[in-house]
């Protein structure tokens, strides 16, 4: 219930970032409904008849913030914003000019309300948001510099019950923002976890590509020795002559998927071309492992449509030696991938030892 509250109007968003907006706007409304309750609730308690008069007219508010979240519902963004403001600095005005006066620092909250444009209004309508601190600058400066006068029934109130009311104000500015803020934060982390993703991801298979492979066969190339695997499919590109493009697309897919099986989450697996994949495993098992690879994929054939396609794949496998740099790994696990090519295929060729070590 709370979560679409918050998200009404997000399913005309096309950006995140207005995502963000729209979820702060409806997150400000209710917030500053649910304050105005409270204080009204607390001024139930105290008795007190000026408190009881100014907090019931800044409760006739209450719908004019259900109107915020109903301008979002209805895709207004823009008038959601205005109205939040408006209503927001109009309830304070109310406070304050109906008999509370400053005494319990009720002017804090135009220093909020200066701040939060620049969270809840977009980027292009800086006017907006220039106008909005601007007078609520105004308002706060000349509230903190002259003040304003409070009934005498105010003075009714105890020295605890004003200080509680003052530590009120300021605690629920400061809750405000700070809940704006990790709001603001959590969308931020979001937004670039999601662009990495995108970055280091091939939009076909789902794996990694060679951008983030190759930062990570650096990274790990200086902690441990470790076999670089170079698969390349065989004679790929007669499946896409004889069964489309499309099937040689689904056949990617299938290699990844079978592969993937044969791998713990934390290795290394990408696609670093065409119909090149890359895989980083432990030294001591790399070999077995490659064979077993090998294996699955020449026993897991591709049904498309009404085919039986038959997949196999040649491997070449290197371990890296000390000092190795990235290019004399690749260019070790490319030799061995070029005689497992150039010897029939189908099978897994390694630099192991100074000679060519077949395995199958
Ligand atoms: P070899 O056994 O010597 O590796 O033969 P091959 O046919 O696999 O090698 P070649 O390099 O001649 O062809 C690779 C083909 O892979 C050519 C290209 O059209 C195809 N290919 C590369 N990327 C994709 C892709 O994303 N989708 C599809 N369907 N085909 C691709
Ligand atoms: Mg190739
Ligand atoms: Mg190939």
């Amino acid at each position: 219930m709370l979560r679409r509250l918050i998200s009404l109007g997000c399913q005309y968003s096309e950006t995140k970032t207005l995502e963000r907006k729209i979820i702060l706007v409806n997150i400000a409304a209710l917030m500053a409904s649910l304050t105005t309750a409270i204080y009204y609730a607390i001024y139930l308690v105290f008795d007190n008849p000026t408190l009881l008069y100014s907090g019931g007219a800044q409760m006739l508010t209450l719908p004019l913030f259900a109107l915020v979240l109903a301008a979002n519902y209805s895709g207004r963004f823009t008038f959601a914003r205005w109205s939040l403001f408006i209503t927001s600095i109009s309830s304070v005005l109310i406070a304050i000019t109906s008999g509370q006066g400053t005494v319990f620092n009720t002017h804090f909250y135009f220093m909020l309300f200066a701040i939060l444009p620049i969270a809840l209004f977009k980027n292009d309508e800086w006017r907006s948001k220039a106008m909005m601190t601007s007078v609520n600058m105004v308002f706060y400066i000349y509230l903190e510099v002259f003040g304003w006068p409070h009934d005498a029934a105010m003075d009714l109130l105890t020295e605890t019950q004003v200080m509680f009311l003052q530590i009120m104000v300021a605690a629920s500015c400061i809750s405000c923002l700070m809940i704006l803020q990790s709001i603001n934060e959590v969308y931020a982390e979001q937004a670039e976890q999601s662009l990495q993703r995108q970055a280091f991801t091939d939009g076909l298979t789902g794996l990694y590509n060679r951008r983030y492979f190759s930062i990570q066969l650096q990274s790990k190339l200086i902690r441990e020795r470790l076999c670089l695997l170079l698969l390349d499919v065989d004679h790929f590109k007669q499946v896409n002559d004889n069964y489309g493009h499309a099937a040689g697309d689904q056949a990617l897919i299938h290699l990844a998927d079978t592969i993937s099986a044969y791998l713990r989450p934390d290795e290394m697996f990408a696609r670093i071309g065409g119909e090149e994949f890359a895989i980083l495993l432990p030294a001591h098992e790399a070999v077995i492992r490659a064979e077993q690879i090998r294996q699955a994929v020449a026993h897991t054939p591709l049904f498309f449509q009404t085919n039986k396609i038959n997949l196999t794949i040649s491997i070449g496998v290197h371990e890296s030696r000390e000092n190795d740099s990235e290019e004399d790994i690749m260019r070790g696990a490319d030799n061995a991938l070029y005689q497992a090519k150039a010897t029939g295929r189908d099978k897994v060729i390694t630099t192991q030892t100074s000679a060519y070590k077949k395995t199958s």
